[in-house]
């Protein structure tokens, strides 16, 4: 089994392209769709287009007309079966210290990005993702029934701050923990749809966000998270996880 459906954000570099690629290598997924925020310029996601099951899409998650316009096309995509997984990867990190200079805005961006646009990218979709849990034979909680999973990041554990990581991402950590916190509030009101909700961190990956010193290769790091989205059941839902499915406390 494989959801028959997977559209990812943020897909024309690092971990988002990184997951797609590795999406693409499932065989049974009939649709992926990806977006970026200018499909013209994306080169690397454009070669991979000659895999007739790809679909790119443009999507600029800080904006509202761009969700319902991206909404409208992937509804014709899928038609009544609904999409299977929204797969939430797209975020940004700009540095923010306590002690550096404070920027209401640079705050604001991170938050904007990766708690209320994903926010709002859930909500939207909810129809769609409704009909997929409603159209297909599997019981109870499945990948392959109707899913949402984000891209989150050890940083957002509030449990797990202890001074030994002193980066400047204070403003970032606060964005990710939002996310989470949505992702919770998720779990409980849409378990009636059995649409099920996880919130992963991918590891400390090397992408333009965790630059070169990062621990993991991105085709290292995605193909174990990718391996691990696709067992995701019941015991799942609700958690915020490591890419090997440990659980990370919130
Ligand atoms: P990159 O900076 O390499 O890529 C970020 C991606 O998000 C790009 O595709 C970018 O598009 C897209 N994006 C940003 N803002 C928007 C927007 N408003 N609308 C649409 N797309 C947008 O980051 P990574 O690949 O490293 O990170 C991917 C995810 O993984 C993020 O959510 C990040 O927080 C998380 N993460 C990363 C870690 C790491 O070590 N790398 C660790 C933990 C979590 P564009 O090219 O147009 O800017």
């Amino acid at each position: 089994m494989a959801p028959r459906s997977v559209l990812i954000t943020g897909a024309n570099r690092g971990i988002g392209l990184g997951l797609l690629k590795q999406f693409l290598k499932v065989k049974d997924i009939q649709i992926i769709i990806a977006t970026c925020r200018d499909p013209t310029k994306a080169e690397e996601l454009n070669a991979l287009k000659n895999d007739a099951r790809l679909h790119i899409l443009p999507l600029n998650i800080d904006d509202d007309e761009s969700i319902s316009a991206l909404y409208n096309s992937v509804s014709q995509l899928v038609g009544e079966d609904g999409l299977t997984v929204l797969l939430n990867n797209a975020g940004v990190l700009l540095p923010y210290d306590v002690e550096g200079e404070k920027s209401r805005s640079t705050m604001l961006r991170q938050l904007e990005t990766n708690a209320v646009s994903t926010a709002l990218m859930i909500q939207e979709f909810l129809p769609l993702l409704k009909k997929a849990s409603e159209k297909s034979a599997i019981d109870g909680f499945s990948i392959d029934r109707s899913a949402i999973v984000n891209i989150s990041s050890t940083s957002a554990s509030v449990h797990m701050i202890d001074g030994s990581f002193n980066g400047p991402i204070v403003a970032y950590r606060m964005s990710k923990s939002a996310l989470n916190s949505f992702a919770k509030s998720c779990s409980i009101e849409l378990a009636k749809y059995h649409i099920l909700i996880t919130s992963f961190c991918p590891g400390w990956v090397k992408t333009d966000m965790g630059g070169a010193n990062a621990q993991l290769e991105i085709e290292d790091a995605t193909s174990t998270l990718v391996g691990n989205i696709l067992k995701l059941d019941k015991a799942h839902h609700g958690a915020f996880l490591d890419r090997t499915l440990k659980v990370i406390p919130n």
